[in-house]
């Protein structure tokens, strides 16, 4: 029997199944990311993604080489005396533009600071400054978490969860900003980290206790305890007393955290349609129109689907280095 309070390691832990998570164990590798996103810029060759990057030349070898092999990114000849080879992103790799956009929405807004954002996105179709939001595929209407419901699909269920890896935090995060700053960066400082993703994907399922949270994610206390901690300093959540006798805390998201919803339905999209074959786990539905829907990226001011290929850059990055 468990204690009360207590915590034995149970032989085999099952996980909701549920793309984020899938998708999370693939991108929340840092480095991978920031490698993705030079591609998303237009970088494709060694070289590019090092001098941007500044990654000692073994890691990134091993990065892009396990960006090929996971599909999101191909190689293509590009000389053939020398031979030389460069790396364009697949159809899978640039469908992870969404994922991008709401993440860089999100550091926008919650983490730019002073100064504003550091990248102002041009749509070239309308050719106006925009920002890029993530609407319902059937009213084109903006979505957000307040407005938005879940139900199993086809592919729900549970899977074994895979502990490899997993408890240990991922370190790289403070150089994420060294070559520039960027709003997907400060965003994946937050939840770049498997675990505190994992808490606030029980956030928007509507868990909120420790022992709950503990239970569905087969979370060790103190790991769990050190990223509630986080988050709560983060600002995503914050700790509400819900008794008196005795005293018990539950922990909720804040404004900020409810933010979180956008690319978290990003990566869910992403990994139902490239990590779930044709079985979806979880069906969304927009209570405004009342119809279910896959988050689509629009631009704010012309309201059409915005991709990669379309839009411009401006880069605000004045001191890079500093
Ligand atoms: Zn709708
Ligand atoms: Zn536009």
């Amino acid at each position: 029997m468990r204690a009360r309070g207590g915590y034995r390691r149970p032989r085999k832990i099952f996980e909701r199944s549920c793309s984020v998570g899938r998708t999370v164990g693939i991108l929340c590798n840092s480095w991978s990311f920031l490698i993705l996103r030079e591609c998303l810029f237009g970088a494709r060759r060694f070289q590019t993604f090092q001098s941007i990057l500044g990654l000692p030349r073994q890691t990134l070898a091993i990065r892009l080489k396990q960006l090929t092999s996971q599909g999101l990114l191909r190689q293509a000849q590009y000389s053939e005396r020398p031979q030389r080879s460069e790396y364009r992103l697949t159809e899978m790799g640039m469908d992870l533009y969404p994922l991008f956009l709401a993440l860089l929405n999100f550091g926008d807004k919650w983490l730019a600071g002073k100064s504003g954002p550091p990248l102002q996105l041009f749509h070239r179709s309308c050719g106006r400054a925009c920002t890029p939001v993530v609407a319902c595929s059937h009213c084109g209407k903006g979505v957000d978490a307040a407005h938005t419901t879940y139900r199993d699909g086809p592919g729900a269920g549970t899977s074994p969860l895979n502990r490899t890896k997993r408890n240990r935090r991922q370190s790289e995060h403070t150089l994420l900003e060294k070559r520039r700053p960027c709003s997907v960066a400060r965003s994946l400082k937050i939840i770049g980290d498997y675990w505190s993703f994992m808490v606030n994907r029980e956030a928007f399922f509507g868990v909120r206790k420790f022992d709950e949270i503990q239970t569905k994610l087969g979370i060790a206390p103190t790991i769990l305890t050190d990223r509630l901690g986080r988050l709560v300093s983060e600002g995503i959540l914050a700790k509400k007393k819900y008794q008196d006798l005795p005293e018990r805390f539950e922990y909720r998201l804040t404004a900020m955290g409810k933010d979180l919803y956008l690319p978290l339905i990003a990566m869910l999209r992403w990994g139902d349609r490239w990590l779930s074959g044709d079985a979806p786990p979880l069906i969304l539905t927009h209570t405004i129109c009342g119809h279910d829907f896959d988050p689509a990226v629009i631009c704010n001011k012309c309201g059409k689907p915005v991709e990669a290929r379309a839009m411009i850059y401006e880069l605000h990055y004045k001191n890079p280095m500093a």
